[in-house]
């Protein structure tokens, strides 16, 4: 596990448990890890008409999947504006704009899952954490609106007044969502599973893989499959696969899930919050009128002690009460985990270099979720032979 403490998304849905591979099969399409990556991507493979097995050496939706605190933005960590400084204007708005796609993607997904999905319209709030952020943020506004993003810069006055935050200056983004990532993988599993034939198997750990003339063979806990294509989306998990991906950095990020407070007392459309400081503090809210608070990532890779999550809990919930005097919350569930990040702020997602039909999306970064999902129809299009120049923008040797 690359996580500790309590987590809470596992507390809200009965795990479907799937059985261990034994013996030898073959597919067109293994997906390997069944996150919020690999589930969206055996989705897209499965639906798409490929068969699809999906393999993970735990149980999916249990890594730091369970532990994604469930926002999605389609803006990144890294703003527009500074990837347009690093990457040219082209490549900046086709990265913003593959997230906003990437968005759309899960929204028309829950359009037909269940809705203990929990997905729903969210406006986010970014709000300058000093007030010599304030520039930054006036970049980001004319950045974002004019590649079109719906947006609105907020003074003082304003952002006290409709969100009751007093600082300087916020932007608010139109467009975003929350979600309840650990009921949707489960959810978009049971689906592929049930309406697109995808095999799914727990337990079951990629080994090794090597391409031979019949297709990549991979030796697997339990027994061998042979595909014609495969994608590792493993995660977080530092291992032989991952090694020669250079650009990645693993930290730890903590999260405090609330008791139910009042519905009243929520800010203004339960509108989910960040600021420009790095590492940032975020809040949003959870189905059932609870407040996750997250943030206070620190550079380190070791999964964090209880005694580390009790004591980051405790600042992230004075971080709340200095944001919000005025709303009473304590913490219900506490928690830490491994993140990954990259150093140019883009994910990871492509072929593997000197491998003709072994693929890698790891969706590295606070978007991980948009990532995933973007990612997902960008592995599509590789698989089906398709060259697009957007697939350089991620590649996994840059
Ligand atoms: C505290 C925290 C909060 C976060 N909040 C957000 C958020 O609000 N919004 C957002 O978009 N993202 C968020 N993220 C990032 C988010 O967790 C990820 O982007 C996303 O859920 C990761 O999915 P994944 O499938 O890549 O990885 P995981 O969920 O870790 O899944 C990888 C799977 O691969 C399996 N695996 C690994 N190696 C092998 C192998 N060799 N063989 C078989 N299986 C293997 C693992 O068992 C695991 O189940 C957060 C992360 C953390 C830690």
């Amino acid at each position: 596990m690359l996580s500790n403490g309590e987590l809470f998304w596992p507390k809200t849905f009965d795990h479907t448990h799937y059985p261990a591979l034994t013996g030898d099969e073959t597919c067109d399409v293994l997906v390997v890890g069944g996150g919020m990556s690999g589930a969206i991507t055996a989705f897209t493979m499965a639906r798409a008409g490929y068969r699809t097995i999906l393999i993970d050496r735990g149980m999916v939706a249990s890594e730091s999947s369970a532990a994604n605190t469930g926002l999605l933005q389609f803006m990144s960590d890294k703003t527009l504006a500074d990837c347009i400084k690093d990457f040219g204007e082209e490549e900046a708005f086709e990265f913003y704009q593959l997230s906003f796609q990437g968005l759309e993607y899960i929204r028309e997904l829950c359009t037909d899952l269940p809705a203990d999905v929990e997905f729903q319209n969210r406006d986010s709030v970014l709000y300058a954490s000093k007030k010599r952020h304030d520039n930054k943020l006036r970049e980001e506004y004319v950045a974002l609106r004019k590649f079109g993003f719906k947006c609105d810069l907020l003074n003082s006055r304003q952002l006290s007044e409709t969100y009751g935050i007093n600082r300087s200056m916020g932007l608010v983004t139109h467009g975003d969502a929350e979600i309840n990532p650990y009921v949707f993988i489960q959810r978009l599993l049971d689906k592929a599973v049930n309406t697109y034939d995808l095999h799914i198997y727990e337990q079951s750990e990629l080994l090794d893989w090597h391409e031979g003339s019949d297709g990549v063979n991979c030796h697997i806990t339990g027994g061998r499959i042979t595909a014609r294509h495969v994608i590792y989306a493993g995660g977080y998990a530092d291992n032989t696969f991952v090694k020669s991906v250079k650009k990645k950095q693993f930290v730890r990020s903590f999260a405090v899930v609330t008791r139910p407070i009042e519905d009243g007392a929520f800010w203004a459309e339960k509108a989910m919050i960040w600021e420009t400081a790095r590492p940032y503090l975020y809040i949003r809210h959870v189905e059932g009128n609870r407040i996750i608070v997250g943030g206070l990532d620190d550079n380190n890779k070791r999964v964090p002690s209880e005694r580390l999550i009790r004591k980051k809990s405790r600042r992230l919930v004075r971080e709340f009460r200095k944001l919000f005097p005025d709303i009473e919350i304590a913490a219900d569930d506490c928690y830490g985990a491994r993140f990954g990040e990259t150093t140019d702020g883009k994910p990871f997602i492509g072929r593997v270099p000197d491998m003709s039909h072994c693929y890698m999306l790891l969706g590295y970064g606070g978007n991980g979720t948009v990532y995933s999902a973007f990612g997902a129809k960008m592995l599509l299009e590789m698989i089906r032979g398709e060259k697009h120049p957007q697939h350089d923008i991620f590649k996994l040797d840059r």
